[in-house]
């Protein structure tokens, strides 16, 4: 029997779009290829508020996190986690040789606008990362706010974010906030099958890339960029074109149910959720201003055995998500983004009421 998903990625795809997936190869290097690429291009750009160069790579969202990190840096990048993510962009820039700072918050508590002010009033680094919706706890951090303070006192510093859980579902306006490299992955707020990553790029952040000597070949923004222009959107590899067929079919349900309506439904299902952790158990985040919309992570206060109730949801036809990493058993985590409808969400919690007796 299928599982429902409502782990934080991936998640389930709608029936049609995934016989998009489905169709009959192109040429990559075809007519039919660029317009299909351009196309996708301009509608991501309505989703991630921008007028920068959307690039599409054939990897998961970690494929452009480690381009930015290691294509944009060239003296420091201070590495902002809150969590496993954060973790592994610095990860990324250690094993890639890429001088690196990490800024870890207390659990539970996000990235602050002094503690960016504070680490860059040293003028050590060109590039600060910061995760946005943080999937092992929970956390949204305020980057818009962040992206102020760039604007103000330290407008040469680039801005890459991750928003790989929660693109697609909440608000996220690249341009006005600042970002130079925002990236994003197809399995979570998107409902695409895994396997695609998404960013867009700002002049700036390619302008300082070029002078970054070892960007690599694969992963390389400069590369990526350049082929996007100089040859009508397409790619220097062969790109997954079942990706691109999904994308572009799912870019307009998506657009058709509008953005606002989507980031409304996100919210209504992420209320629904906490309401009842709240009632049953507690937020593992306890500032609501910093709250996932898209995931919840749930501080087990009952101690319940987070397995044991997984297998009795699977009998039913549901999956969510233990705690990640250390926060596995002390924490779970249940997800409500994508093409999830309320009544989907209800019924899974009317599911692990009946199992848990609540
Ligand atoms: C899932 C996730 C990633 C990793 O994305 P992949 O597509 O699996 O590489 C990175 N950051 C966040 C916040 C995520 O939720």
């Amino acid at each position: 029997m299928h599982k429902k998903l409502f782990i934080p990625g991936p998640v389930d795809v709608r029936e049609d779009v995934l016989q998009k997936m489905g169709t009959q190869q192109i040429g990559h290097r075809s007519k039919a290829a660029s317009a299909l690429q351009k196309g996708i291009s301009e509608k991501l750009q309505k989703v991630f508020y921008t007028n920068n160069t959307i690039i599409l790579s054939t990897s998961s969202g970690s494929g452009l996190m480690e381009a930015g990190i290691r294509s944009c840096t060239r003296k420091k990048v201070a590495v902002f986690s809150v969590g496993a993510f954060g973790d592994r962009w610095y990860k990324m820039a250690k094993s890639n040789g890429v001088p690196a700072d990490k800024f870890s918050s207390v659990a539970g508590q996000p990235t602050t606008v002094a503690m960016v002010d504070e680490a860059l009033a040293t003028g050590n680094y060109d590039v600060i990362t910061v995760t946005h919706n943080e999937t092992s706890a929970g956390i949204m951090n305020p980057v818009k706010e962040i992206g102020e303070l760039l604007k103000a006192k330290y407008p040469e510093v680039l801005f890459l974010v991750d928003t790989v859980s929660s693109m697609g579902g909440v608000k996220i306006e690249v341009d006005a906030w600042g970002i130079d490299v925002c990236i994003t992955s197809t399995q979570k707020c998107l409902g695409l099958p895994a396997g695609m990553a998404i960013c867009s790029v700002s002049e700036r952040a390619i302008a300082a890339a070029r002078q970054v000597e070892n960007r690599g070949l694969y992963f390389d923004l400069v590369e990526l960029y350049d082929y996007v222009h100089k040859k009508d959107h397409q790619y220097p590899s062969t790109p997954s074109l079942a990706h691109m067929y999904a994308l572009d079919y799912q870019l307009d349900r998506i657009l058709a149910e509008g953005l606002e309506n989507r980031f409304a439904r996100h919210l209504e299902m992420a209320k629904y959720v906490r309401d009842w952790a709240q009632k049953n158990f507690a937020l593992f985040v306890e500032d609501e201003k910093y709250l996932s919309q898209t995931l919840t992570t749930i501080k087990n206060t009952k101690g319940i055995d987070v397995s044991g109730l997984n297998k009795q949801l699977a009998e039913r036809g549901f999956e969510i998500s233990n705690g990640y990493g250390d926060l596995k058993d002390v924490t779970f985590r249940i997800s409500h983004m994508a093409d999830y409808t309320l009544d989907e969400v209800k019924e899974l919690i009317t599911n692990i009421n009946e199992i848990l007796g609540l």
